[in-house]
């Protein structure tokens, strides 16, 4: 338990405040990012309470700080209190800024191209750890004169929907009290069927990114074994469902493109049926090298042909580019020896 895991009235009643004096202090957590230098509200023996008390401290050390991309991307890696790793991602774009968050130390789903399931799963992150993560990037930003940060995506370490509690609450902590809207804050999952229902029935308004990567059941169980458990049909009607909890919201389907595994025409043809069903946008990239896997990417004029392919079917598509790869902070490249 660290200061962020708390809620307002926790920080009340554990640091012993008047209601005023403790809603200075979330002012100080959250509008001034945790930054001390910026707390002249709080007086010195309230401030000595929030960073004298190894309680109350943060959860995160930064150990080492990359960069890539002209400095346009830099991946954080932090240790827990625990001594646990996790890494987060910051990608500076001509016209906005977002953060990629871990949600777990390594993961459970074992996807056969990705190296944090080869970390194997160390455990899920608090609520605090995943939004000091976000605070840390933002502080960053300011203090570095970089875009403030814009966008989130829960596509760092971990399933999100794994740890479907926390992730919920830093959501909601994110987009009330560090104000990023929720159509700006996306929660990736390899398709936990019960928590997509669970999202539906919680009305949740995040946007929902769904790795699909095959379209039909074997293809996609080769590469995302969880597929097996909750394959192809059944993640479509939990989909739905979630879609039709409110019409505002959008699903993308993440579609990493493989040699001779998903880029086929026939895959195509599956996965636009797909995508239109659900009314989603498809992202399309590149497999990203990995100690786990000896498979590679889709040459680019073939990638380019599956594109069309989804275009002719009328699929909102994206072809994007890929970020970070050089420093290990691509998608899928996320893991930390520890
Ligand atoms: N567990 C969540 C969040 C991780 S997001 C999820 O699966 O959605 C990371 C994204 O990168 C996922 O879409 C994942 O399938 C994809 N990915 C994993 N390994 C990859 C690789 N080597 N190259 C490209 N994408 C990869």
């Amino acid at each position: 338990m660290a200061l962020y895991d708390l809620t307002l009235n926790e920080i009340q009643e554990y640091l012993k405040l008047e209601p005023y004096r403790a809603r200075q202090v979330v002012e100080f957590m959250y509008k001034h990012l945790g930054d001390l230098s910026k707390a002249s509200a709080l007086p010195k023996n309230v401030l000595n309470q929030i960073a004298g008390d190894p309680y109350f401290q943060t959860s995160l050390k930064l150990l080492k700080l990359s960069q890539c991309d002209n400095g346009q991307t830099h991946k954080f890696l932090f240790e827990l209190n625990d001594h646990k790793l996790i890494e987060s991602v910051l990608m500076q774009y001509h016209n906005r800024s977002s953060v990629c968050i871990s949600t777990q130390s390594g993961c459970k789903m074992n996807c056969s191209f990705c190296a944090t399931g080869q970390m194997g799963f160390k455990r899920n992150l608090t609520k605090g750890e995943i939004v000091e993560q976000v605070i840390t990037l933002m502080r960053f930003c300011l203090r570095n004169n970089y875009r403030p940060v814009t966008n989130l995506v829960f596509m760092g370490m971990g399933e999100p929907l794994d740890n479907y509690e926390n992730t919920v609450s830093a959501s909601w902590a994110i987009k009330n009290d560090l104000n990023l809207g929720a159509k700006h804050i996306t929660i990736s999952t390899v398709g936990i069927v019960p928590a997509i229902e669970s999202m539906a029935d919680d009305n949740l308004p995040f946007r929902l990114a769904v790795s699909l990567h095959g379209a039909d059941n074997e293809t996609r169980s080769r590469i995302v074994p969880i597929n097996k458990k909750y394959p192809i049909e059944t993640l479509v009607v939990a989909l739905k469902k979630y879609l039709m909890a409110s019409g505002s919201r959008r699903i993308s389907l993440e579609w990493t493109l493989i040699e001779g595994t998903n880029d086929s025409v026939d895959q195509a043809i599956k996965l636009s049926k797909i995508a239109k069903d659900l009314k989603a946008h498809v992202n399309l990239i590149y497999l990203n090298p990995t100690k786990a896997t000896l498979n590679r990417p889709t040459d680019k004029n073939t990638a380019l042909a599956f594109k069309s392919m989804l275009d002719n079917h009328g699929i909102n598509c994206t072809l994007r580019r890929t970020r970070g790869q050089s420093i290990d902070a691509a998608c899928g490249q996320l893991a930390s020896i520890n």
